[in-house]
This record gives structure tokens, C-alpha cells and sequence, in this order.
């Protein structure tokens, strides 16, 4: 154990064991886009729900929302996307592959990364030395034109008659959607500063470098929670948030050996950033490689200032034919704190645009760390075993039930077992195959626990329970197989 797992074994394990596919593979393969089966759609199903649980449910000071993936193009304009989300990119003179200039290395494999994204207009006039670069498609050196700037939003087109179609992007992020709705949010419940408003969905890049299976994706999953307090308790909340990240992964399992967190350099931080984290992943890349898997941001307040000024921007935008590049946002009013995105504190009677912290995780990715972490390999009786040790909150499924052999009765009553524990677990019903061959299909899927009925169970009414991680079995009474596994799966 605790050997790093290969990617090629866990891209294997997925597709032979119904996890994760390549999206329309019959035609081909769309690169870089992937489809959730069976097994895989419930995993990530269980790992959306337990951040959901840990950040919106078990807290008093979070609420939950669901907003729209395409939204008005000036929430773009605010946000900062449609003028400076893009890679600064370059194109090998050799082979014509399209590289991101932050994740070019030299021959001794040192690679500039983490630069932020780029300015588009100001993209260009940025110095880069390219000239020890190795092409990681064909390994020309310093074979590359000038870099220039790659916009990462997917665009499409919204509406039926010619006057009214509007060019929209499919959002980036989730986070703008949180924004925008502030205000609805604070006029609706209750809630009071500090709190925070969490959401989980689609989000869409136009990654210029893909690979790694669903590590980085052209379509994937967002789970955002944006904290809102008062200017002065921000360092303190981002301290809160960094902690709770780290221990979510590790209470689901993740070994502390291959999680870390790293601080961004000053320099490194967008503009509007006081502070930022990515908590860190040793994925089976290359000779393990330390990769974000959630960035953690102290964001000021930056977005609901912008989106202040955005909102006064409107009629300039419909003025200019709605065509986002031919304005620029209203400069901020002096009275921006009337505005609607600011915030009165009864207590303190005071009024601020609050500051917000933000969680930022990716669910493939998550879920990508939690297969790597759960995967093992061992050899059992001369034979190699394949293991997913997920916690039991994530596991695919729950519990099996077996009739040892289909007869005596034995399919009848590990039947009715199944239909009474279905109700609360996800189950698996399976009677077919030797029982040995049953088990090891349950433990690559990293089922918790099997339980057989056997010719026992009309003798003296237990059944074997048998525990996936130390393939040990032990005999529990029939009606109490349901406390049983209630003590070992409500964790
Ligand atoms: P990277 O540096 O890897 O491109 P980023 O810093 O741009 O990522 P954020 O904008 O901070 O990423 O997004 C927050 C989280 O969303 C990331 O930590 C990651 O888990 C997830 N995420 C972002 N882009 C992708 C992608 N293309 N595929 C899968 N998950 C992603």
C-alpha cells in the first residue's frame, strides 16, 4: 500500500469496471470530454453530495443555490472574463501544436507555471524567451512564434429572430452566478454577514491543454462556496475556510502524505487577490506531481464592486449595439456604497461592500483524487487483487448480497434481504459466478461490505458479513443486518 497508483491502471479500472468513459466513443472520442457510468456517476454523485452536506447542510451559515449556466453578457464584462480570460499561448513552428507558454519546460524539465491568466489586449507586448523551450508534442527547441492570447470561454448564440440573437458565453466559473445573486439572497431569508452561498454545476473552458484523463476537461464541474463578511474578520474567515477544505479530503480519506497546501507568491495573485491557496494533490502524473485541486481565495470586494459598476453600464451596452468590447464599465460612483450590492450591519451601524472568501473545488477532479487514493493493488493467494478503499460515504455502492448457491431457498431470502436494504443503501443484488469471483468484482468497486446467505442462515439465522478491506467474515444474525451496517455506513 500507500505505492503511488498508476493513471494507465485507474484510466483501466474505470473503463473495464464502468466508471468513467470517453465521451462518444463510438464515433471516435470527443477529446478531452468524458461520460460518468454506472459506478462512476454514482461516486461523483456521493462526492457532490458530501461537500454539499459539509458546507451547505451541517452549517447554519451557508445556503444553497442553482443558477443558470448562460448568463447576460455583462456579468462577463464585470467579472473581468471577457477581457482577460485567456492563456497566453504559442504555436510550435514544427508540428503547429498550440501550447500554453506557462506550461513549457526547458530540458531540464523546469516549466515557468502557475502565471495567472492574461490580459487579451495586452497579451502580445508581453516578453517571453521561449528559446530553451521543448515542444511537448514533437521536441523541437525554441522553435515558437509569438505567444498571444487564447480566449478560454466557449461562445454561443441565444435567440430566434436576427434582432435580438446576442452572443453569450457558457460560464467559466459558477462563482458570477453567486454573485449577481447576492442581493436576491439577502432580500429573501435570513441570513446576516457573515455567511456564504454555495453552489455546485457545470462549468465550460476551452482548456488549450488537456490530457490526464478527467484531471483538466473542456466541460466540468464546479463546487464554489463565496464567504461574505466584513472588511477586518477576512483573514481570519480565510484561515476558517483553508482548514475546513483540508480536513473535508482528509475525513473522506485522502492520505495527509499527498495533500498539501501552497500559498501563492505576492506576485503571483490577481490584482483584486489578498491572499490565495491551492490545496495541492500528488496525482500519478509523471513522477507524482503535486496539482491543484482547489484554489482557496481571499477576493476582497472585488466582485460585488464590479458588478455594482456593471449595473450601471446597461444602457451604455444597449447604446453600443450590445457588443461588449465597445464599452468599458461605469467608473465607480462616489455613492457606491448606496448602491445595491453594499451591506448595512445593524449592529455596527455601519454600511460595506462585503469581502468574500472563496472555496473553489472541481468535482471530476475531487473525484479524480479519491479514486487514485482509494485505488490498491495487492497479491492475495498468489493472485493480484484490485481494491478501491473509498470511505464508505463515497463508495458506488454500499453492500452486496449473495445467495451462496441458487437454491434451498437462498436466492429467495438474500432477496428479501436486498429489497429491505435497497430502501436505505445503494445495494447489488448478485447470484451469478462463484462466490470468490463475486467478491473481487465488489472490492474493484470498492463496495464497503458483502453479505451471503448461505447453508447456514436456515440452520441458525446468520448470514456472512465480509468486509472488503480485510477481507475478513463474520457471521451477524439476519434482522440485525441492518443496525450492523448502520454503525459502519452513517459516518
Ligand atoms: P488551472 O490552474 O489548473 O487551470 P485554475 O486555477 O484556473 O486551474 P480555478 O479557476 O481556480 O482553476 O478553478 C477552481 C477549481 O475548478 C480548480 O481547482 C479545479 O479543481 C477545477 N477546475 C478548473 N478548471 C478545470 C478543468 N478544466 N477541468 C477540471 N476541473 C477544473
Amino acid at each position: 500500500m500507500a505505492q503511488l497508483a498508476k493513471l494507465d491502471d485507474i484510466v483501466a479500472l474505470c473503463k473495464r469496471r464502468g466508471f468513467i468513459f470517453q465521451s462518444s466513443e463510438i464515433y471516435g472520442g470527443l477529446a478531452s470530454c468524458y461520460d460518468y457510468g454506472p459506478l462512476g456517476v454514482e461516486l461523483k454523485r456521493n462526492v457532490r453530495e458530501a461537500w454539499w452536506k459539509a458546507v451547505v447542510k451541517m452549517r447554519d451559515d451557508v445556503v444553497g443555490l442553482d443558477c443558470s449556466i448562460l448568463m447576460h453578457p455583462l456579468v462577463w464584462k464585470a467579472s473581468g472574463h471577457a477581457d482577460k480570460f485567456a492563456d497566453l499561448v504559442t504555436v510550435c513552428k514544427k508540428c503547429n501544436t498550440r501550447s500554453r507558454v506557462d506550461h513549457l519546460a526547458d530540458h531540464h524539465g523546469h516549466a515557468e507555471e502557475h502565471t495567472e491568466h492574461v490580459d487579451i489586449d495586452k497579451a502580445a507586448a508581453t516578453p517571453h524567451d521561449l528559446s530553451r523551450k521543448v515542444c511537448p508534442a514533437c521536441g523541437a527547441v525554441g522553435q515558437f512564434g509569438a505567444p498571444m492570447a487564447f480566449r478560454l470561454m466557449f461562445e454561443t448564440q441565444m435567440g430566434a429572430n436576427v434582432e435580438d440573437t446576442m452572443t453569450l458565453f457558457l460560464r467559466p466559473e459558477t462563482a458570477q452566478g453567486i454573485f449577481v445573486n447576492f442581493r436576491n439572497v439577502l432580500d429573501t431569508t435570513r441570513v446576516k454577514i457573515p455567511f456564504g452561498i454555495a453552489q455546485i454545476g457545470k462549468s465550460f473552458r476551452n482548456e488549450v491543454t488537456t490530457k490526464a484523463f478527467i484531471f483538466r476537461t473542456r466541460e466540468f464541474e464546479q463546487a464554489e462556496l463565496e464567504f461574505f463578511c466584513a472588511p477586518g474578520t477576512d483573514d481570519e474567515w480565510y484561515e476558517h475556510w483553508k482548514a475546513e477544505r483540508f480536513r473535508w479530503y482528509t475525513d473522506l480519506g485522502i492520505r495527509k502524505e499527498n495533500l498539501r497546501f501552497r500559498e501563492h507568491d505576492p506576485d503571483e495573485l490577481a490584482h483584486y487577490a489578498k491572499a490565495c491557496v491551492d490545496v495541492e494533490y500528488r496525482f500519478p502524473f509523471g513522477q507524482g506531481d503535486w496539482q491543484e485541486l482547489e484554489g482557496i481565495a481571499n477576493r476582497t470586494d472585488y466582485d460585488l464592486r464590479q458588478h455594482q459598476r456593471g449595473m450601471r453600464t446597461v444602457n451604455d451596452w444597449m447604446a453600443a449595439g450590445r457588443d461588449l468590447t465597445a464599452i468599458g464599465l461605469k467608473e465607480e460612483a462616489e455613492d457606491y456604497l448606496s448602491g445595491p450590492l453594499s451591506y448595512f450591519d445593524e449592529q455596527t451601524r455601519q454600511r460595506f461592500i462585503p469581502y468574500v472568501i472563496e472555496p473553489s473545488a472541481g468535482v471530476d477532479r475531487s473525484t479524480l483524487a479519491f479514486l487514485v487514493d482509494a485505488y490498491d493493488e495487492e497479491e492475495v493467494r498468489g493472485e493480484v487483487r484490485n481494491v478501491l478503499r473509498f470511505h464508505p460515504a463515497l463508495a458506488p455502492v454500499k453492500v452486496a448480497i449473495f445467495p451462496l448457491v441458487k437454491k434451498d431457498g437462498m436466492p429467495e431470502t438474500a432477496r428479501a434481504l436486498y429489497d429491505d436494504l435497497k430502501r436505505r443503501y445503494a445495494s447489488f443484488y448478485d447470484e451469478k459466478g462463484a462466490i470468490g469471483r463475486r467478491y473481487r468484482r465488489q472490492d474493484e468497486a470498492g463496495t464497503p461490505y458483502c453479505v451471503t446467505v448461505d447453508g447456514q442462515t436456515k440452520e441458525d439465522g446468520t448470514v456472512t458479513m465480509r468486509d472488503r478491506d480485510s477481507m475478513e467474515q463474520i457471521r451477524v444474525p439476519l434482522d440485525q443486518v441492518r443496525t450492523w451496517l448502520s454503525e459502519k455506513l452513517d459516518v
